[in-house]
């Protein structure tokens, strides 16, 4: 495509993704100064079109950024009023009294809320300050300087045919270069992973851990509705096939956000995260809630579980990774967004500093040892053996351990496990299928669960199917030759949009990849066995269209 020049724009910081992470580090780049040059570039269509955390959100990262926050109409309105906690059985459930648990699983305080209005709203603040934010523009390369330094990105090249080649709408895209370039594309971000592979930034840290969150909106029974309640549950219907949980919160308008969560540490491939979901929405606490119901939105999104002992560099020559293309999940309160805004805060202040001294192209050294020795460090480093000693010794020896852990690091700063390793990662993590056993899902009843097909079409999901396919196979002979006879494909199971399947053609097994349906989750980058496939970024535009998950 040499025939086809770009044109480059200039900017002091250039920013991947209008996430929290990224969303503040613009608003607190424009606050240090006014004049600074502030481009946000986000693939979704609209921003919060791509943003799955139907959250509870902790305000303290917020509160720094934006003390005032209230007055300006920030759309944090429900307040938690109530915390539970259940372990369910298949028929039943035990309510796990509150008072065992160390302070920082409180969630009073704290709001019901939607991220993806959160995020809407943020980025008013960051265009009143002055930032330009493009949405529909998703950064499909990074650009490097002479030094070898991150010099940018380019952004919104769209009309490619599928083999690639420019179609007859072909438009190239911009390079948009910056003193520093920002990545805060959320999880498994595919340029962070770039440059992590890049800078070899994960050497000497744990492997980076996940699990798959699935999430529907639910208009409920008014009657059974209680604005500020949440809860969550461990144990049934994921037993010891896998770890994870559920949540259930009650936003406003009589609805809930209704989710759950698998880790992708799983061994057994034939464990399918999606029908566990809906499994478990037929609980009779569940069930008692939703009967009568509609769910209105479904979405997915992986969520980084390894936390402190995983966390990669997170600097490289003029390029940062913020939020959770880092993983700044604190897995127990499951909560990253305190820390993606507080990342974004720290990295702007120090891109703030450095730009000032004439510094550009380098590695914002400042920014790391805020992450580790700050605000987020701390954090995560009280929770740090909670997924380990889970992963370890299974769930009920995990709550104690896991409990005395959290206790221990609050009252003393002090673990008596140390650091605990996480391992293997998760797609290492998968055995062969001939070691484990078959799991007989249900059947969806139409009611409270559904088929994923049917689910999708509430992710308003769309691409453009003219071009190349986003999910990109290393050998695409592998499905077939070795996935399916060791692993029984887990990709028909693991993804939750239903992307791959396997069909027959002339009496011959066929991997298909449905990429039109892709809700952008990255489970299939993160938990193929083989890792054989690479999720890149479709044109801009494309993907889940959230409403207000
Ligand atoms: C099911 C689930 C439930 C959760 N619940 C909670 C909760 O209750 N409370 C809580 O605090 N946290 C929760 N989290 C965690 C929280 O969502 C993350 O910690 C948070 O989203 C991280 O923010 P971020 O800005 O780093 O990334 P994100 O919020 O993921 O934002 C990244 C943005 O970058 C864009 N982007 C990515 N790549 C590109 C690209 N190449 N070009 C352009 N744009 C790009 C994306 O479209 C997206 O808009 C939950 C996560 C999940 C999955």
């Amino acid at each position: 495509m040499a025939e086809f020049e770009r044109e480059a724009m200039e900017y002091d910081v250039v920013i991947v993704g209008a996430g929290p992470a990224g969303l503040s580090a613009a608003i607190r780049l424009k606050q240090l100064d006014a004049d600074l040059d502030v481009v946000v570039l986000e693939k979704g269509s609209e921003v919060g079109a791509h943003i799955l955390s139907g959250a509870v959100l902790d305000p303290c990262g917020l509160d720094a950024l934006i003390p005032d926050w209230k007055a300006k109409g920030a759309p944090l309105t429900v307040p938690v009023n109530d915390d539970n906690f259940f372990m369910l059985g298949e028929a039943g459930q035990v309510r796990i009294p509150n008072f065992p648990m160390p302070p920082l699983m409180n969630n009073h305080g704290n709001y019901i809320v939607s991220m993806g209005n959160v995020c809407r709203w943020m980025a008013e603040q960051a265009e009143e300050l002055g930032v330009e934010i493009f949405p529909g523009m998703a950064c499909s390369e990074l650009i490097f300087g002479g030094k070898g330094e991150v010099k940018g990105v380019v952004a919104g090249e769209f009309g490619k045919n599928a083999d690639g080649t420019p179609g007859s709408g072909y438009e190239p895209g911009m390079e948009l270069h910056g003193k520093y370039v920002f990545l805060g594309e959320g999880v498994r971000g595919s340029l962070s992973k770039e440059v992590i592979a890049k800078y070899d930034l994960q050497a000497g840290h744990e492997p980076q851990k996940f699990g798959l969150g699935m999430k529907e909106i639910w208009e409920i029974d008014p009657a059974k509705h209680k604005e500020g309640s949440v809860t969550h549950t461990m144990g049934w219907p994921l037993g010891s096939n896998a770890g994870g949980g559920s949540f259930i919160y009650h936003l406003d308008n009589n609805q809930v956000y209704v989710g759950f969560v698998v880790h992708l540490n799983y061994r057994n491939p034939n464990v399918f995260p999606y029908m566990e979901f809906q499994r478990f929405k037929h609980h009779p606490m569940v069930a008692e809630l939703l009967k009568g119901g509609k769910r209105v939105a479904y979405g997915a999104r992986a969520i980084t579980e390894g936390g402190y002992q995983s966390m990669p560099k997170m600097v490289a020559p003029g390029v940062a990774l913020l939020g959770c293309s880092v993983g700044m999940v604190n897995v127990p309160r499951i909560k990253g967004n305190h820390n993606a805004m507080f990342s974004g805060k720290a990295a702007a202040e120090a891109a703030f500093a450095a730009i000032k001294a004439d510094r550009s192209g380098d590695e914002l050294t400042g920014y790391e040892v805020e992450v580790r020795q700050g605000v987020i460090g701390k954090d995560l480093k009280k929770v740090r053996n909670v997924k380990p000693l889970w992963s370890k010794y299974g769930l009920t020896a995990s709550l104690m351990l896991g409990g005395m852990d959290m206790w221990t690091n609050t009252l003393f700063g002090f673990s008596f496990f140390g650091t605990v390793k996480h391992g293997k990662n998760d797609a290492l993590a998968t055995e062969e299928a001939s070691k484990h056993k078959m799991i007989d899902y249900p059947k969806p009843d139409g009611k409270l669960s559904f088929d994923r097909l049917t689910n999708v079409s509430f992710a308003m999901t769309n691409h453009e199917e003219s071009q190349p396919c986003h999910l990109q196979l290393a050998d695409p002979n592998l499905p077939i030759s070795t996935n399916l006879p060791k692993f029984n494909e887990p990709a028909q199971r693991y993804c939750p949009a239903g992307v791959y399947e396997i069909v027959e053609k002339d009496g011959k097994p066929e991997f298909v990849v449905n990429f039109q349906n892709c809700v952008h989750c990255k489970t299939c980058d993160i938990k193929d066995p083989s890792q054989n496939i690479t999720w890149v970024t479709p044109q801009g535009g494309d993907g889940p269209n959230y409403p207000n998950m």
